[in-house]
């Protein structure tokens, strides 16, 4: 007990100088028309007082939206001016981030020389905890000089505060053949995401005998943490658990950060993205200003023959496919939609997980400069032409418990799901056939 007790008081001064959300509420609203609607999409980006978890799709979902208490009036009376559907989905900010607390990886990073001996646990991560940058890179490292034959990792840009952003090849070699690209951790504070990538890395390397296929007919590019500045911050002990941005300072502003997926150059500021610097959807003063932004575009166009690309994020359960900037469907909207439809299916088919496939604007919201529109976009048009894109919105669902404190006990469900459906993916660029 002693100890227990002991070990909570070091769990909370480790966190003591963290930004503290005590008493902001978590609303779940939901519009009933398109008016209501639309006074959603002004609060969401026309004011930095709304922090959106998830996204305003429709009409036909609630979404969930944090408010500090010196909002809270304000907000219930717009609620109820504009009659709106609202309920507190979490009365306490602070006590979910607190109780995430321990889902935090604190197995510590292991001298090589400790670890040469040991047949477990050469590197510290772990899928039953979340993991900071430094373990993510340890594993990656101990991954490529394991298997150099397999995977390779290069660093493609370092951020303002001198953070790698890294990408990793997994490759046996050869000319020609297609590839998935896939980016993880835009969003700082969504931690599954580089979770699953972290997974999906390990089971194609390390457990590459049980299915050569994936990684003998294909290449695979994966951005672990394109975010690492503001992944950092949402573990750092004077950082916030719930940053989003990057973190570069704004000029003429005290609010830092720009969004990454709203910062790139194709149909940029088009809709649903934010002049505010304060805003958690800035979308920077222009184009392609930050280094993150820039390193994954040159990288990405590096690849010539990419298939498929996914932006990995949280919540929602979405597997969502362009365009976003505009209601028009794609010209090859059939195909998207029918391999974005066979994901879906695959992943529900391990326990029922009801993730839905959708054109990002099928519903109301249009959103402008992220990263997936670029993806498909042409050369050009000066993108990858890379013709299956998509954003990939992990667990939990869009009235999921915690948000973003996805329980850690969640991550490994999550990820068996979610591996089965980059298995279809990777079948599909292999035989071109859907089952
Ligand atoms: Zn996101």
């Amino acid at each position: 007990m002693k100890q227990l007790l002991v070990l909570a008081v070091l769990v909370a001064l480790a966190f003591a100088g963290q930004k503290r959300y005590d008493g902001y509420q978590v609303y779940e609203v939901k519009a009933k028309d398109k008016l209501s609607f639309d006074v959603l999409i002004k609060l969401y980006h026309e004011t930095a007082n709304y922090d959106f978890w998830t996204e305003p799709r429709g009409l036909d979902r609630s979404i969930q939206i944090m408010v500090a208490p010196a909002h809270q009036q304000t907000f219930v009376e717009l609620m109820q001016a504009f009659n709106i559907e609202y309920s507190v989905k979490f009365p306490d900010v602070q006590r979910l981030i607190d109780e995430g607390h321990k889902d935090i990886n604190t197995t510590p990073i292991l001298p090589k020389v400790h670890r040469s001996n040991s047949r477990e646990a050469r590197y510290s991560l772990n899928w039953t905890s979340y993991s900071d940058y430094p373990a993510i890179l340890e594993f990656i490292n101990e991954l490529v000089a394991k298997y150099p034959n397999l995977m390779s990792v290069r660093t493609i840009g370092t951020t303002t505060e001198g953070n790698d952003i890294l990408m990793v090849k997994i490759s046996t070699g050869g000319n020609n053949k297609k590839s998935i690209v896939a980016d993880a951790g835009i969003h700082a504070r969504e931690w599954i995401s580089p979770a699953f990538m972290t997974w999906l890395i390990h089971e194609l390397v390390e457990n590459y005998a049980a299915h050569p296929q994936y990684v003998d007919n294909l290449d695979w590019y994966l951005i672990p943490v394109l975010n690492p500045d503001g992944y950092r911050y949402t573990f750092a002990a004077n950082g916030d658990r719930l940053w989003r941005k990057n973190r570069d300072p704004n000029p003429g502003s005290a609010c830092i950060g720009t969004d990454l997926n709203r910062n790139y150059g194709y149909f940029w500021n088009t809709g649903g993205s934010s002049n505010l610097p304060c805003s958690d959807t800035y979308h920077g003063g222009a184009p392609w200003t930050e280094k993150e932004s820039i390193a994954a575009r040159d990288a990405i166009l590096a690849i010539t023959n990419g298939e498929v690309y996914v932006a990995m994020h949280s919540y929602s359960e979405d597997m969502l496919y362009p365009w976003g900037m505009t209601y028009d469907p794609a010209p090859n909207n059939a195909e998207l939609d029918a391999l974005g439809q066979a994901f879906v299916k695959a992943v529900k088919a391990v326990e029922g997980t009801p993730y839905i496939s959708a054109q990002s604007s099928s519903g109301l919201y249009i959103a402008s400069g992220c990263t997936d529109d670029w993806a498909m976009s042409t050369r050009a048009e000066g993108g990858p032409g890379i013709p299956y894109s998509y954003t990939l919105e992990m667990r939990p669902g869009p009235n999921g418990a915690a948000g973003f404190q996805l329980p850690a006990n969640q991550i490994i469900p999550n990820n068996l799901e979610l591996w089965e459906g980059f298995k279809l993916i990777a079948d599909f660029v292999i035989t071109g056939k859907l089952p």
